[in-house]
C-alpha cells in the first residue's frame, strides 16, 4: 500500500475544506475519499505543484481533468454505494475513476474513453495507487454506447458534455439506479441528475444540479469530432 506523502496530505485537506464543504458538499464518504485520492499522481509532472488549485486542468490531447469541485459535486449526486456497478464515461486522467473505486469497493466500475494515450496513462496509475486499484475495467471506444455486456449499472455518469442524454445510457441504467451528465452546447452546460425508480414505481425522474462547463462528448450520439 504507498501511502501518500504528508504535505500533499495537507493540501487534500485544505481543498476539502476550503473548495468543497465550503460551496455545500456534505456526503462524508464524498469527502474523506477526496482527501485520500492524490490529484497530483493524475496530472503531467509539470502541473503537480497546481493539484490542489481550485480549477480544471490540461491532461494533454486537449482534455483536461475537472475541477475537484465538479469531480465531487457529480459524485455525491451519483452517491455511489460500497456494492454498486458503476459506468463512466470518458476516463480522462483516471481521477473520477480512482474516486469511485474507492467508493464502491465492493463493487466494480467500468469506464470508458477513446483516446487510447490518455486510456494507457490511467491503467497505470490503477495499477499503482494504493497498492492497485483492482475493481475497475477498462475499455477503448465510445462511451456513449455504453457497456451493454456489462449492464445494468446502479450508476452511470458522464464527464463530457452532450447535447441531449444518450438513450443507450438510459436503456442501461438499474432501477434505482442515477445517471449523471452535464447536457447543453460546447460553451455551458446544465448538470443533469436522470433516476429511474425502483421496480415498478413509475416513471424517470429528472432534475439539474447547476452550470458547468465540460469538454464535448465526440459520439454519433453527441457531438461531431470536426466541429
Ligand atoms: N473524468 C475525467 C475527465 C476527463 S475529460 C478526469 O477526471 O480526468 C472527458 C474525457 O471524455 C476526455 O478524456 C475525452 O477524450 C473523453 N471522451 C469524449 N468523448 C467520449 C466518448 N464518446 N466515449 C468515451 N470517452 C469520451
Amino acid at each position: 500500500m504507498i501511502v501518500p506523502a504528508p504535505d500533499t496530505r495537507r493540501k487534500r485537506r485544505r481543498m476539502v475544506s476550503s473548495q468543497l464543504v465550503a460551496r455545500g458538499i456534505n456526503a462524508p464518504r464524498v469527502l474523506a475519499t477526496m482527501a485520500w485520492v492524490p490529484r497530483e499522481w493524475f496530472l503531467p509532472p509539470h502541473l503537480c505543484d497546481e493539484a490542489y488549485d481550485d480549477a480544471p486542468l490540461p491532461i494533454g490531447s486537449g482534455q483536461t481533468i475537472s475541477q475537484p469541485y465538479v469531480v465531487a459535486l457529480m459524485t455525491e449526486h451519483l452517491a455511489p454505494r460500497r456494492t454498486d456497478r458503476i459506468l463512466e464515461i470518458g476516463t480522462g486522467s483516471g481521477y473520477q475513476t480512482a474516486i469511485l473505486a474507492r467508493l464502491a469497493n465492493g463493487g466494480q466500475v467500468f469506464t470508458i474513453e477513446r483516446l487510447p494515450d490518455l486510456l494507457i496513462e490511467a491503467e497505470e496509475r490503477f495499477r499503482r495507487l494504493g497498492g492497485g486499484l483492482t475493481n475497475i475495467q477498462t475499455r477503448l471506444g465510445d462511451g456513449a454506447a455504453g457497456w451493454p455486456e456489462e449492464a445494468p449499472f446502479d450508476g452511470i455518469v458522464v464527464t463530457a458534455a452532450a447535447p441531449r442524454v444518450p438513450e443507450p445510457l438510459v436503456a442501461q441504467l438499474a432501477p434505482g439506479g442515477r445517471l449523471v451528465i452535464p447536457v447543453g452546447d460546447l460553451t455551458a452546460q446544465e448538470l443533469v441528475i436522470l433516476e429511474r425508480p425502483p421496480h415498478g414505481q413509475g416513471q424517470l425522474q429528472q432534475r439539474q444540479a447547476g452550470g458547468v462547463r465540460f469538454v464535448p462528448l465526440i459520439s454519433r450520439h453527441a457531438f461531431s469530432e470536426d466541429r
